[in-house]
């Protein structure tokens, strides 16, 4: 599982000064690479335009295609158009005393590879959209019928005995923060 993410590594230390690009494929193998990925599948292309300079380099990552999202309301999985874009600089430093941050990473001068399937990895699951349903992402399609009945049957139940003293509400909060 290791060795197939060695694929998204860019050797950039032969590379001349100047922009460089790049091409990647993302596929349910990438996903399955991640146990705890939130997206299982997807069929990605990543462009990737770099700009070698003395010191740095800047990365402008653009990932398009779809992904499988499941949705929120039906739990129906469907194809979700996919279109991120992202811009990460690379900076060399003589030791590896300086801190990456979310947008800036630092490399030793002796290194000569960018490992980048963490950070597609993270591009994609930071987009994952916070309230995911057939309509909203999905290409015209529609919340399954016959699930979203069921499920409106099950949550009328439970609001039923969802009224609930508030006071209960805050200790049950007190609990949570023990762990
Ligand atoms: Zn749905």
């Amino acid at each position: 599982m290791v060795n197939y993410l060695k694929r998204y590594r860019i050797p950039f230390s032969g590379l001349s000064l100047g922009t460089h690009d790049f091409e990647f494929d993302i596929d349910k193998a990438f996903f399955d690479c991640y146990e705890y990925s939130i997206i299982k599948n997807g069929n990605l292309n990543v462009l990737v335009n770099l700009h070698k300079q003395e010191n740095m380099m800047v990365l402008r990552f653009h990932i398009t295609g779809t992904t499988t999202l499941t949705c929120d309301v039906c739990l129906s999985a469907f194809e979700a158009k996919t279109d991120i874009e992202e811009r990460l600089i690379v900076k060399f430093v003589d030791e590896d005393m300086a801190e990456s941050t979310e947008e800036i990473i630092v490399l030793a001068k002796h290194e000569h590879e960018l490992d980048i399937a963490g950070l597609l990895y993270e591009y994609i699951n930071v987009h994952i959209p916070h309230y995911i349903k057939c309509s909203e992402q999905g290409d015209n399609i529609k919340c399954d019928e016959t699930v979203l009945a069921k499920l409106n049957g099950l949550t009328s139940k439970q609001e039923e005995t969802k009224q609930t003293d508030p006071r209960w509400e805050a200790l049950k909060n007190i609990k949570y923060n023990q762990n």
